[in-house]
């Protein structure tokens, strides 16, 4: 993706050519580039709204200190909108304390505050100890589990009315395939592109969904947004990596097949939301902790119950 072409628009050495779009870039026009496809995106999807306080997950990775860095720089100078940072400990020693500490340094070149949530506090259990016991599922199925059930209540905690999410194209596109596979309807009509309305639910916004995860990745680099590096404990399970690999692949051959994909998931997803939607659903509040659910006890309360037991 790097090049050594001339920049389409100035003739500067460029950074980036892409083959989908036939054009090269150099540093200045792709970082306008990438910053002008993030207001495009949040506008279209009627993401930001006056009043809003977003809280803005940070994972230590890069698509979450870039999506940082770009809603400042968007809304920053704007007195009735409030970004809050929110990162989680899941209780991984060495590579969470680091990353919460990129994120502790990002926020503060930025001058956004953050807030930290414990899975040691809400839960009293921490992933270094849960990977140790004889689990049934991938570490990251409780995990996973655990993160957004944590990242929902913090942002309620802070007075968040919405919740950014680092997602970026190529994660839409394989979770849109995943889904198709799966017959999964429900998740399917959730990755439209309206807001999720109910009481207990923190709206989730994705900034980034019309970015290109090896974009993100070059303009993380020419901006010094650190990265840390992967999680000790990860295991993806076995249908995401078959389903990027393919995607990618694919990519090598036919350039731009990922935005077909995304932009003909989009329009199902659209199609299916009003049959499938969240409001539709039978959602009550959950047995045992009072968090919304489609179950009596919900997924996060049942994986619980499962690690206590073992
Ligand atoms: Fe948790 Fe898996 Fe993410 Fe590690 S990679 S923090 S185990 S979800």
């Amino acid at each position: 993706m790097t090049s050594s072409e001339n920049c389409t628009k100035c003739g500067e050495e460029a950074v980036i050519t892409r083959e989908y779009e036939g054009r090269s870039l150099c540093k200045k026009h792709f970082s306008v580039d990438v910053n002008k496809t993030v207001k495009s995106t949040i506008r279209k999807g009627e993401m930001v709204e006056s009043g809003d306080i977003i809280a803005v997950g940070l994972s230590g990775g890069k698509d979450s200190a870039v999506m940082l860095q770009q809603l400042v720089e968007i809304f920053g100078d704007r007195p009735d909108i409030e970004i809050k940072g929110l990162a989680v400990h899941e209780g991984i020693d060495g590579y969470r304390d680091e990353s919460i500490r990129a994120a502790e340094k990002l926020c503060d070149n930025l001058g956004v505050k953050l807030h930290v949530a414990r899975y040691s506090d809400y839960y009293d259990l921490e992933m270094d100890e849960v990977v140790k016991k004889d689990i049934e599922r991938s570490n990251c199925t409780y995990c996973g589990v655990l993160r957004r059930d944590l990242l929902n209540k913090k942002s309620r905690e802070i007075e968040a009315n919405k919740l950014a999410v680092g997602h970026n194209k190529d994660d839409e596109a394989q979770a849109l395939l995943m889904n198709y596979i799966k017959g999964d309807m429900m998740r399917l009509a959730r990755i439209g592109s309206k807001l999720v309305n109910d009481n207990d639910f923190v709206p989730r916004i994705k900034p980034l969904r019309d970015l290109r995860e090896k974009e993100i990745a070059l303009y993380s680099r020419l901006h010094n947004l650190g990265v840390v590096d992967r999680c000790p404990h990860v295991q993806e399970g076995s249908l995401r990596p078959r389903v990027k690999k393919f995607l990618n692949d694919l990519e090598e051959e036919m350039p731009g097949i990922k935005d077909q994909v995304v932009a003909n998931g989009r329009e199902i997803s659209d199609l299916v939301e009003d049959e499938y939607s969240f409001e539709d659903s039978d959602l009550s509040p959950c047995e045992k902790c009072g968090e919304p659910s489609s179950n009596e006890v919900c997924r996060k309360c049942q994986l619980l119950e499962e690690l206590q037991n073992m």
